[in-house]
Parts: C-alpha cells; sequence; structure tokens
C-alpha cells in the first residue's frame, strides 16, 4: 500500500437548485437544497483512498457542524485525519452552487481553507517527507504550495501540482514539481506566451495536459502522445479532474510508468463522470481493475 498526503481544501457545497435565479432585491422559491462534501483537496483524498492507498489529508476544516461532517466523510471514506485541523475562529469553506436554467452559478467562501499555511505544512512535516507522493492543489494559499513544493524537492518526494483552479506559478515551482496536471485552460494560464506543444516538448514526463473526453496530452521525451479517454456516456464531470489526480498518483506511486498511469487514471476518471456527484461517482480500486 503507498502511502500518499493531499495538502489541500476542504469544503461544503451547499446546492440550490431552482427555475430561476433571483434578480438584484428578489426573493425566490426553489426546488431543491443540498449539502455534498467538496474541494478539491478533499475530493482527491477520497478518490485515492478509495483506490487503495494509505491516505493522510493536511487541510483546515471550521469548528462548525460542516467541518464534523467533512471529518467524518474523511473517516467513512478511510482517509486518516491526523493533520485536518478544526479552526474555531473561522467557517468551514463552502461553495454555494446555484443550479437554474441548465447552469449554475457558484460563490465560494474560502473560510478555514486560507489556514492552511506554511506553519500548518510543518506540523505534518513527518508525514509529508515519509510519503510516497504528495499532491496539491490551487484552492489553498500560494506561499503554502511554493513552501510545500521545496520541501518534497529538497526531501525527494515526488510532489504532483493540479494547477486547479487556475493562476500563474513561479518557473521555480514547476520545475521542483514531479508532475503537473492542468486541464486546457489551466495549462493556457499558465504558459500563456507559449505554444503548449512548446510546453509539452519543455516537461517531457512531467506536463499532462487533461482534455476531458478526448484524454491527456503529454511528451514522452521523443514524441507527443495523446492517451485517449474511455468512452462513456457522461451523467455529471464534476470531480473528473480530480479522480484522474489522484489516481495517476496512485499509479505512478506503485510503479507503474507513466504512459500505464494515464490510463489507469482515465478509466478511474471516465467511471467517476458515469455518476452523479464529484465524491458520488469516485470508483473502487475493483471497478477500476475490472474495466481496464
Ligand atoms: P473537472 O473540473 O470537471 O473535475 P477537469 O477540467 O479538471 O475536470 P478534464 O480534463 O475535464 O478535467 O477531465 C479529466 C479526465 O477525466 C480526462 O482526461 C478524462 O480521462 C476524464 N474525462 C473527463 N470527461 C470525460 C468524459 N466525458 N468521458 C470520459 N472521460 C472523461
Amino acid at each position: 500500500m503507498i502511502k500518499m498526503t493531499v495538502i489541500g481544501s476542504s469544503s461544503m457545497d451547499l446546492v440550490v437548485t431552482a427555475l430561476k435565479r433571483p434578480n438584484k432585491g428578489e426573493t425566490i422559491l426553489g426546488d431543491s437544497f443540498k449539502t455534498v462534501p467538496g474541494g478539491k483537496g478533499a475530493n482527491q483524498a477520497v478518490a485515492a483512498a478509495r483506490l487503495g492507498a494509505e491516505v493522510y489529508m493536511v487541510g483546515c476544516v471550521g469548528g462548525d457542524t460542516f467541518g464534523e461532517e467533512i471529518l467524518n466523510n474523511f473517516t467513512s471514506n478511510g482517509v486518516i485525519t491526523t493533520y485536518v485541523e478544526p479552526v474555531t475562529h473561522l467557517e468551514t469553506g463552502t461553495a454555494h452552487i446555484t443550479l437554474a436554467e441548465g447552469d449554475n452559478s457558484i460563490i465560494v467562501v474560502k473560510g478555514a481553507n486560507d489556514y492552511v499555511t506554511p506553519a500548518y505544512i510543518d506540523k505534518a512535516l513527518d508525514v509529508i517527507v515519509k510519503s510516497d507522493i504528495v499532491l496539491i492543489q490551487q484552492e489553498i494559499p500560494e506561499e503554502t504550495i511554493e513552501y510545500t513544493a521545496k520541501i518534497c524537492f529538497e526531501n525527494s518526494v515526488p510532489l504532483l501540482l493540479n494547477p486547479a483552479p487556475a493562476r500563474p506559478i513561479s518557473k521555480t515551482v514547476i520545475d521542483m514539481a514531479a508532475y503537473i496536471t492542468p486541464n486546457e485552460w489551466e495549462a493556457s494560464v499558465l504558459f500563456e506566451n507559449k505554444d503548449i506543444h512548446t510546453a509539452l516538448k519543455e516537461y517531457p514526463n512531467k506536463l499532462l495536459i487533461t482534455e476531458g473526453k478526448n484524454g491527456v496530452r503529454y511528451n514522452d521525451g521523443d514524441n507527443e502522445v495523446l492517451v485517449p479517454a474511455f468512452p462513456v456516456e457522461a451523467v455529471d464531470t464534476t470531480g473528473a479532474g480530480d479522480t484522474f489526480n489522484a489516481a495517476f498518483a496512485v499509479a505512478i506511486a506503485e510503479g507503474k510508468t507513466i504512459k500505464d498511469s494515464i490510463l489507469f487514471a482515465n478509466r478511474a476518471a471516465s467511471l467517476s463522470v458515469t455518476k452523479f456527484g464529484a465524491q458520488g461517482g469516485m470508483p473502487t480500486r475493483k471497478e477500476v481493475e475490472e474495466n481496464l
């Protein structure tokens, strides 16, 4: 069993469905409401645990009932929560999602996720340096990503940086990461002055660009390769990227080749889009292997 640390956000998604969005100053009746655990860090931790990794989550929740629910959700999915700190003076991160007129509108309140600081990372150093791989995303402060990249690099622990949501990243951080996994939009933000094929060539076997139902593009050192996605009837693509990242990290840490790790991750992600919800569709190890 490989040991993985996921450093990132945990939030509660508050999802309202309604026929339309209210105008400024207007009150309307909605159709339904539900709460669903989310956040890219939490999603990736849950996905990796379902795929059989020993997963340590490093993150923060608020001292409220959402925080408790998130902790329970980690535990019931087998994610180790020793380094998930309830921050009592802050609220849990939330995403306020309105589904109406066939589209979504989202307000994100970062809450306790802003508390995942370099000082907080120091508390989890022990487990970070003993990990087979570390996963990090960009819903936590930028300085934490830079700090983690340095720790991983100095301790020869491979770091997978999923640069989502999109924002520019320093070349130093890119150089220190072992794998970088933007989708097409994130890649265009990351390499704004560069043609994507040039960027892929510059970072062979490291830069993996996910292209939704087309699959994943990378350069193997000789050629640019597109590893096709598995064709499925997609029901909800939320969390496809999170499943891909977790599954790729599990496979590569287990010693699979880059190409086989992408195939494994494409399979896991394709299964995740056949069910509703980010975490709802994340497959188990058995489900992925039966379908490879
Ligand atoms: P999201 O933000 O929706 O979680 P993303 O934009 O980060 O996703 P994508 O590139 O859309 O990431 O998808 C990641 C991977 O998931 C793809 O490389 C592919 O393997 C798989 N995938 C996504 N959509 C589909 C689909 N419709 N059919 C099959 N596989 C898919």
